[in-house]
């Protein structure tokens, strides 16, 4: 994995201004045109402002629609938090994040918060496999999750399909066989060789066209044929590491922390850094943007 360093990052975004040129050159360098007058030609920053103004006197806001939006905490600070979230293994604690940016808890948890809602809409996969490809399928209960107005802490199950160095996760009500059969359908594509545990709701996946082969763990880690579900598994390892780093998650956000844990793991083999990939990509997660974010990680 390339990751991106502290010092080569102090180089590059030494300061608020280099963030937002940053920003701006990933967003309109040359290569978009003004929203209002659909031309190219000169912009200038807007003094005291994160705005930049064309020549034709249109004003926009860089972060206007983004995760970062009406943010009070620097920019840089913002950049140096998504260098952390990008190079950590198992996630960033707010504690943590509160004393590396000398900021307050609350604006330490809304600014984390904030990066994983970036994070969730990177390009993931719509679909994993393909014909003649492994596609393991499993669920994994998480603990320790806050309800509002509930004293005791609850639980969510997530289900996860691996495909070779890719995942894909997401929030389920139950085990059931609708739920579990209606998901594989989605997010598994046609023609694939389905590979789960025992569990009965997984029957009759033929139904579906694909091959199915089950591995009864009380039999051992292989079954007889020699498969697996050790992609899907280790990916649970992670999961359950970095949740347990952050110990309680109100269940509200749970679906930004399985989206912060899969982006991270999904791009760990990426040729681009994390990090910049976090940085060269403005996407809008506000309004339908935003709900229709939080249905790709919710599939109940
Ligand atoms: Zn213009």
């Amino acid at each position: 994995m390339v990751g991106t360093g502290i010092l080569e990052f102090c180089q590059r975004f030494p300061d608020e201004e280099a963030c937002l040129n940053w920003i701006f050159e990933k967003k309109f360098g040359g290569h978009t045109p003004c929203p209002l007058c659909d031309s190219f030609g000169r912009w200038t920053k807007v003094k005291g402002t994160k705005k930049f103004q064309h020549a034709c006197h249109k004003q926009i806001s860089l972060l206007a629609g983004t995760a970062f939006y009406r943010s009070n905490i620097p920019l840089s600070a913002c950049f140096y938090a998504m260098l952390l979230f990008a190079n950590s293994s198992s996630g960033v604690r707010t504690s943590f994040l509160r004393k590396q940016l000398g900021l307050g808890t609350k604006s330490a948890h809304r600014l984390s918060n904030c990066i994983r809602l970036h994070m969730s809409a990177w390009d993931r996969p719509t679909q994993l496999g393909g014909p003649g490809k492994l596609v393991e399928v499993d669920e994994v209960l998480l603990r320790h999750l806050r309800k509002p107005g509930v004293p005791n802490l609850d639980s969510a199950l997530v289900m996860g399909i691996a495909c070779e160095e890719q995942v894909l996760c997401g929030i389920v009500p139950d085990r059931k066989r609708e739920t579990l059969h209606r998901n594989i359908k989605k997010f598994v594509a046609p023609d694939s060789i389905v590979v789960t545990d025992d569990w009965v709701a997984y029957r009759k996946l033929a139904d579906l066209g694909f091959r199915h082969i089950t591995v009864n763990h009380s039999q051992g880690y292989f079954n007889t044929e020699g498969y697996s579900t050790g992609k899907i598994d280790s990916y649970w390892a992670v999961v359950r590491r970095a949740m347990r780093g952050y110990h309680q998650v109100s269940q509200y956000n749970l679906w930004l922390f399985i989206a912060e844990i899969e982006c991270r793991y999904n791009m760990r083999h990426s040729t681009e850094s994390i990090f910049d990939t976090l940085v060269s990509h403005w996407p809008s997660v506000i309004g339908d943007d935003l709900e229709a974010l939080r249905l790709k990680y919710d599939w109940s």
